[in-house]
């Protein structure tokens, strides 16, 4: 299986080594060795809970609610996530000036605890690790919103200055995208020399369309997932294994 695996990582390793101006898309997948499961996987979080989309959020305190009870019932069950080796690989990458930067889907603040500069992290999703204000855009840390909702018995907070409806600062189905980081992956998708798209079924739009968008701009377009996803046939080089093991093998080479 290990030499499996360093076959794999060879044709990985060796556009690594040319890579001057890459970016990194990732998913999901780079973050379940670090124990937060991804969405489409059996076991995945969608077989268990329907997302909260933005309209029910915005229309009823229960909804809020019950979107607050999952997101602290979350950080029961993931809040000690430590960064995992793919994270640790792209941060090398960062570091060494190879990689322009990372675009991610994730919403676990697992980039950022690696090391990786705001000024090279794109969040497409948001990101869950603290809370805004709808209304204002006013920041609350978690633990804030976790004591106002349990001392008014399970009633989700409002923010103190406005009174707008305080959430996760993480983008829902139905809540328009973040412009200002659409523009920015945009402009990295459209000016890259490789373009990783890592650990993502590559099926949620717009977000998927950056990989598409890079490789009609002329990037190489490798992709590692365990699974085959959408846009496998695009791609320059498509590795099907662990995250992990591959990105460990390729920059051991
Ligand atoms: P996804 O669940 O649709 O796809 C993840 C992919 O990663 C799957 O195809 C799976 O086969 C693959 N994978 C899982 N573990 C792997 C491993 N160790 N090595 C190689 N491949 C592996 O995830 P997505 O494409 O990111 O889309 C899901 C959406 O859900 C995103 O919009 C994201 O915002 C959100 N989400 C985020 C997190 C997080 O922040 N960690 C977790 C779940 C979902």
């Amino acid at each position: 299986a290990d030499d499996d695996i360093k076959a794999a990582a060879a044709p990985l390793a060796a556009i690594l080594k040319r890579m001057r101006a890459g970016v990194a898309f990732t998913g999901a997948g780079i973050s379940t060795e670090c124990g937060i499961p991804d969405f489409r996987s059996p076991g995945g979080l969608w077989t268990r809970n329907r997302p909260i989309d933005y309209p029910s959020f915005l229309a009823s305190g229960e909804m809020r609610a019950e979107a607050w009870r999952r997101r602290f019932a979350m950080e029961a069950a993931f809040g000690g996530a430590r960064p995992g080796r793919g994270h640790r690989a792209l941060a090398d990458l960062l570091a060494a000036g190879q990689l322009q930067a990372i675009i991610t889907q994730n919403i676990d603040g697992l980039h950022q605890a690696s090391g990786v500069a705001e000024a090279r992290l794109v969040e497409l999703h948001g990101n869950s690790t603290y809370a805004t204000c709808l209304e204002c855009g006013a920041r609350y840390e978690l633990g804030w919103v976790r004591a106002r909702f349990e001392e008014a018995r399970e009633r989700a907070p409002d923010c103190t200055d406005c009174a707008g409806p305080i959430k996760t600062a993480t983008i829902s189905f139905g809540q328009p995208m973040p412009s200002a980081a659409m523009a920015r992956a945009g402009a990295l998708s459209g000016d890259c020399d490789v373009f990783l798209a890592i650990g993502s079924s590559l099926v949620v739009w717009p977000a998927a369309g950056f990989p598409v968008q890079a490789k009609r701009a002329g990037a190489t377009l490798v992709i590692v997932n365990r699974e085959p996803t959408e846009l496998d046939a695009l791609a320059d080089l498509v590795i099907h294994a662990d995250i992990g093991d591959v990105f460990s093998a390729a920059l051991e080479r």
